[in-house]
């Protein structure tokens, strides 16, 4: 196995460490010396051991670790979360909705109220914008995939907290492994300074691509912040032009 290999395993496993997963499934099992007893395991066989079979030998097996492949494993995964406070009061988690193989993801701050009746991110005033936005880019809301820093409401929608941040980011991060789009868009402030790491304002930061974990991520102001702001959509519409042009490049 070589150092690349060792590098990307310990970063899976930091990440599911995040994710709250510190046990893994290490099942040994006893099998025979005439072979395999099913799939999905690893063997060592006395020859690969260095030495000769015995008459009542025994191969100890160890099921390789799930890794999560799908959006749908990290949802399972996920469950009924109560990693933080969120869960107290949420009707839904919001998980996240659109194409698995966007090119394009929209990454949001947190459900609002209409997002927690439905369990969808982006379905209320602000969803209604993010959708006209989309499709002045010329797609569809199946075409890209939409989710949030966190996936609970916060309470009268509040800001999100440090430590519900902290603990709600490594599900959107393992989607985004998952999705490996071409593109991310981060909709406002707190998803600009959570995925970039920084305490930038979102007026700064917009407008520019900037790279997260390999891919090109363009910040602009959240569509909340536009409906109210109505004289700031020419920004995003720049914005979201540069996306368009990225896009095209294949
Ligand atoms: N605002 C967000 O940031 N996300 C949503 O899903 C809805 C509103």
């Amino acid at each position: 196995m070589n150092q690349e290999t060792l590098n990307n395993i310990k970063d899976y496993l930091i990440n599911l460490k995040e994710i709250g997963i510190n046990e893994l499934p290490i099942e040994l099992v006893r099998a025979d010396t005439e072979g395999l007893k099913s799939g999905g395991q690893t063997y060592l066989s006395a020859e690969q051991a260095g030495r000769l079979p015995e008459a009542d030998d025994t191969v100890w097996a160890v099921h390789e670790p799930t890794i999560l492949r799908t959006l749908e494993d990290v949802r399972k995964m996920i469950g009924d979360c109560k990693k933080c406070r969120l869960h107290q009061k949420r009707k839904n988690i919001a998980f996240g909705s659109g194409n698995e193989k966007a090119e394009i993801v929209f990454v949001g701050e947190a459900p609002g109220e209409d997002e927690d009746i439905q369990g969808k991110p982006f379905v209320g005033k602000a969803g209604q914008l993010l959708t006209k936005i989309i499709e002045a880019m010329g797609l569809k809301r199946d075409d890209v995939y939409i989710a949030n820093i966190i996936k609970c409401r916060p309470p009268n929608n509040r800001n999100p907290l440090e430590d519900e941040i902290s603990a709600c980011e490594p599900f959107l991060k393992e989607q985004l492994r998952i999705i490996n789009p071409k593109i991310i868009c981060a909709l406002g402030t707190f998803a600009a300074q959570t995925l970039l790491k920084t305490k930038e304002k979102i007026s700064s930061l917009r407008g520019k691509f900037y790279t997260y974990e390999g891919i090109k991520l363009m910040p602009t102001f959240h569509p909340a912040y536009l409906l109210r702001n109505p004289t700031d959509k020419k920004y995003t519409w720049e914005d979201v032009q540069k996306i368009m042009a990225e896009y095209r490049k294949r």
